[in-house]
């Protein structure tokens, strides 16, 4: 039996790891989640699993227990839930990573920690590889989580270099799909939400930043990948679909799609917040043989499909 731990397992990467990893019959799954952002509805249907376990619990409290894999997914991700409680968002990173490395370096296990894009900041370098160092402000509201996520990456290869501790590390850009709170607040939630009621688009700035969207279970592949990858490769690899878009393209592609009546609000853009995003795969393409087959096309009416359940049933 393999004992995998993921923290942050409710959360929506974290349960879709959760059920891909429970379908293999020599994993046994430990979820845990303190449910900060992380929601029951998502892992609802992995309870009473013979080799699923869902322990509640908040990262940042030591933890003693062999397993094999730790899978460290446990923070709040979107910019609302993050800012809501910025120290409580480095805390997480800064003591739930330290703790997650005390416990992989304690049972010899390999440690995965998901970081994210958003080391590289608002990049000056396009498309964003992992040898950039990124330009980050370090006393913004975005700081909390993208200097926790980057002290968490420091503490991952301080942790191999002096105690020889099994990590992972990747970085993860904008990812979609079932099981995104649909009170999260991120763009693809927002305007498949807002389209599907008719409500106005909520465009933050002049909609011409862009981004990157990966569905969900292109990522959870890539994730698996790398945790089964050899020990010697450590990361950190980029995960996303280089496919770019922007905000508008978005907006103009769900409209479409739902058939919706809804027109654009244009919004203050978010302080700090990137103008341009898209990762270059092709550290994950040689060390993984990894790369994204879901299209935005197909992505958004797998996740349109989603929400319109959520509606309905809510109704
Ligand atoms: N955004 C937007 N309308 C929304 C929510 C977000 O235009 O209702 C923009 C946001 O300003 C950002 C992009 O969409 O430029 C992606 O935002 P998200 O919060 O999804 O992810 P992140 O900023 O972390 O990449």
């Amino acid at each position: 039996m393999n004992t995998i731990l993921v923290t942050g397992g409710a959360g929506f990467l974290g349960s879709n790891l959760c059920s891909a990893l429970v379908k293999n019959a020599d994993n046994y799954v430990i979820c845990m989640d303190n449910f900060y952002t992380g929601r029951i509805a998502n892992i609802q249907h992995l309870i009473g699993l013979r080799n699923f376990e869902l322990i509640e619990r908040d990262v940042t409290i030591p933890y003693d227990r062999k397993v094999d894999q730790i899978y460290n997914a446990a923070c709040p991700a979107s910019p609302p839930a993050y800012q809501k409680r910025p120290t409580y968002t480095t805390k997480t990173n800064f003591l739930g990573m330290m703790n997650m490395l005390d416990l992989a370096t304690k049972y010899n296990a390999k440690i995965l920690q998901f970081s994210t894009s958003e080391v590289y900041g608002n990049p000056l370098v396009h498309p964003q590889t992992e040898d950039y160092w990124g330009n980050v402000n370090p006393d913004g509201i975005r700081s909390c989580y993208d200097e926790g996520k980057r002290c968490a990456e420091t503490l991952c290869f301080d942790y191999h270099r002096e105690f020889g501790t099994r990590i992972k590390l990747i970085r993860i850009f904008n990812t979609y799909g079932p099981n995104m709170d649909p009170k999260d607040g991120r763009v693809v939630s927002n305007f498949i939400l807002q389209a599907l009621k008719n409500e106005a688009i909520t465009i933050y700035g002049d909609g011409s930043q862009t981004r990157s969207f990966c569905y969900v279970d292109d990522l959870i592949d890539g994730i698996i990948r790398m945790m089964n990858s050899e020990d010697s490769f450590l990361g950190p690899v980029n995960l996303g679909n280089p496919a770019e878009f922007t905000m508008l393209e978005l907006a103009q592609m769900v409209i479409d799609k739902t058939k919706s009546q809804s027109s654009f609000a244009f919004c203050p853009l978010p302080e700090d917040d990137p103008i341009q995003r898209r990762p270059d795969i092709s550290r994950a393409i040689e060390h993984l043989n990894w790369m994204p087959t879901c299209s935005l096309d197909l992505g958004l009416d797998r996740t349109i499909e989603y929400y319109s359940k959520l509606i309905e049933d809510a109704e």
